[in-house]
């Protein structure tokens, strides 16, 4: 799943076959967020929690979420695709590569003036893999304090990057239960769960596959592993759908037990 550390990747792959060079075509399904860009050069990707960042020499901005299911290929000119047409969210395309954006969430060109004040880059709370401001996101994280932890980690207006796997890898890791109020965690135990998701998704920036545990095989300690037993105790992992968005949640009965 796309989180904060896979788009990072992402602009670090990307980075070198677009920034500097020109379009030589662009398309889109929504062709408005591509018009005029045949023709300019890109300049340096960015990225903030989810969102990637494509500047242009026309003074605008590309940006792109990825949601659940969005994905990028890399071709070269002439080469059969892997996915249909009817996927196709973007392309960007230079003399040496075709690269196609499939299945994309949301897609929006904004101009240069206008980025900061963009309603969903405005809203966003500091990057976990930027200049990460803790204080900052440990004082939105904790304005509410009877709000669950899970869902205060994946908001991402209170610190942006944490996707469904790295909540639950986190949560495990602190021996912390997914549901436990924000405010009974309080700012030292969240402070380092915080600061582990800075050393943990930052070390996972440029890695194919995602590894939690350092093994081989499981590479997560609960994400995925429902019914499977838990690395630390032993006991059955268990699943649930939690929260507003039905989340697929993973946890283990026994370490996040809550007990202290
Ligand atoms: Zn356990």
């Amino acid at each position: 799943m796309p989180e904060g550390d896979t788009i990072r990747t992402l602009a670090q792959r990307l980075g070198p076959r677009l920034e500097g060079r020109r379009l030589v075509d662009a398309q889109s399904r929504w062709p408005r967020v591509v018009r005029g860009l045949t023709g300019r050069e890109v300049g340096r990707l960015r990225t903030h929690g989810k969102h990637l960042l494509v500047p242009f020499d026309d003074a605008t901005w590309l940006r792109i979420h990825l949601g659940l299911k969005g994905t990028w290929h890399r071709y070269a000119p002439g080469e059969r695709w892997r996915r249909s047409q009817g996927d196709m969210g973007l392309v960007l395309a230079t003399a040496d590569d075709v690269l196609v954006c499939f299945f994309a969430k949301e897609l929006e060109r904004i101009r240069d003036k206008a980025l900061s004040r963009s309603p969903r880059l405005a809203s966003l709370g500091p990057d976990l893999l930027g200049d990460f401001d803790r204080s900052e996101a440990l004082t939105r994280a904790l304005h509410d304090p009877g709000r669950p932890l899970r869902e205060v980690l994946l908001d991402q207006s209170i610190a942006a990057g944490i996707g469904n796997e790295w909540c639950c890898e986190l949560c495990f890791l602190h021996r912390l239960p997914l549901e436990i109020p924000v405010g009974e965690v309080g700012p030292t135990a969240l402070g380092a769960l915080l600061d582990d998701a800075v050393t943990r998704m930052r070390a996972a920036v440029g890695q194919s596959v995602r590894n939690t545990t350092g093994r081989r095989v499981p590479r997560t300690f609960v994400y995925g592993r429902r019914g499977e037993p838990c690395l630390s105790c032993g006991a059955t992992v268990a699943m649930a759908r939690l929260g507003p968005w039905a989340r697929i949640s993973y946890w283990c009965p026994t370490c996040q037990s809550g007990q202290r």
